[in-house]
């Protein structure tokens, strides 16, 4: 079996958090009376996959705008176990800020589609405007994001895939900030892939481990959790065991789990584009230079910090404060 240096802290040299050295704490926004008539508003930061977007939900909930809570939004996210693999916020990189549905349901039992996820989700907004705060919808999910903000959701209608994809519906039933953070596909592409060595080096490899070991794999709903990636790309070599074929088998599967974070992110973006080309007003932020920076192998974090904070954090803060006071 491979070697490798479980963390429990997780300690990696993720973008999100190891990279970005933590800004002095500005004072919260001071916002208009108007800003108290938030009915029925939302954030949504939507990207592809390891674009930053917990990062930068986490920046703005706990030195921009205090009363926000998260809901989660990435669809392998909303089940309990595989925390590593499926690149869950762990309870110190929350900051004390609220989540909803990060592991909230049992994967041997449930399947959350996207009509599950409307109704949960809703709920869940509603529950967090009832007590005066803002809600920030984040995750790379955006199936899940469209059925929750479409005033009329058809379970039937399939808008992203397709030959014949359904027309995309710009009637919202929320008032929605839409934020998407970008990084240019080769330069995440990099990124991407590093970030698999290091989830693997973390402890995503002794997680998986334990979970075919301890028969997990077959409870699981192979239309949910058993989806998440890093689970059949390294079955085989779970099965296999040590055998003298096992190197092969172990780097057949980390090429196809980067081959495929790679495939998800050009797929999430694709579908993003699509919500824009059919009229939703999504405000692009792109985040390039800063991933740039971090894999650049002589930057320093603080570095690289500096330009999230002005080219991500400030830009959106501006946006999202603007879209509060209207
Ligand atoms: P949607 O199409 O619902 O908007 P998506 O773009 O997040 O969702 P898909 O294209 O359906 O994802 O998924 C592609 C593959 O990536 C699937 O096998 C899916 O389970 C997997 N996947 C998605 N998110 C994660 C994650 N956080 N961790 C691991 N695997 C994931």
């Amino acid at each position: 079996t491979k070697q490798t240096n479980p963390n429990p802290h997780r300690t990696t040299s993720h973008f999100r958090w190891v990279h970005c050295v933590r800004m002095e704490p500005a004072t919260a926004t001071v916002l208009s009376p108007n800003t108290r008539r938030r009915h029925r508003k939302i954030v949504v930061i939507m990207g592809p996959t390891g674009a930053g977007k917990s990062r930068l939900s986490i920046d703005l909930a706990t030195r921009f705008f205090k009363n926000s809570e998260i809901i989660n939004s990435d669809k392998m996210q909303v089940y309990r176990r595989l925390d590593i693999t499926t690149n869950k916020i762990t309870k110190q990189e929350q900051h004390g800020v609220r989540h909803h549905l990060l592991g909230a349901f049992d994967p041997t039992q449930s399947v959350v589609n996207p009509h599950d996820f409307r109704k949960i989700a809703s709920d869940a907004i509603s529950d967090i405007i009832s007590r005066r705060g803002l809600p920030l919808i984040v995750g790379g999910s955006n199936s899940f994001i469209y059925s929750l903000v479409t005033k009329r959701f058809d379970p039937k209608s399939d808008v992203f895939n397709g030959p014949n994809p359904d027309p995309v519906s710009s009637e919202l039933r929320y008032k929605c900030c839409f934020i998407w953070v970008d990084v240019c596909l080769p330069v995440l592409n990099q990124y991407l892939c590093k970030r698999v060595d290091e989830m693997l080096d973390s402890g995503m490899l002794e997680e998986l481990s334990e979970f075919f070991s301890s028969g997990e794999h077959l409870k699981v709903r192979r239309s949910g959790l058993g989806q998440a990636i890093g689970v059949p790309e390294l079955e085989a070599y779970f099965r296999t065991g040590n055998g003298t074929e096992s190197d092969a088998v172990y780097s057949e599967g980390v090429r196809r789990i980067k081959d495929n974070t790679c495939q998800l992110a050009k797929r999430q973006v694709g579908k993003i584009l699509r919500l824009k080309d059919g009229g939703w007003d999504l405000k692009r932020i792109d985040a390039t230079e800063a991933f740039m920076a971090v894999l650049t192998a002589d930057s320093g974090g603080g570095r690289v910090a500096e330009i999230w904070e002005k080219q991500v954090v400030e830009t959106s803060v501006k946006i999202v404060k603007q879209f509060l006071e209207e």
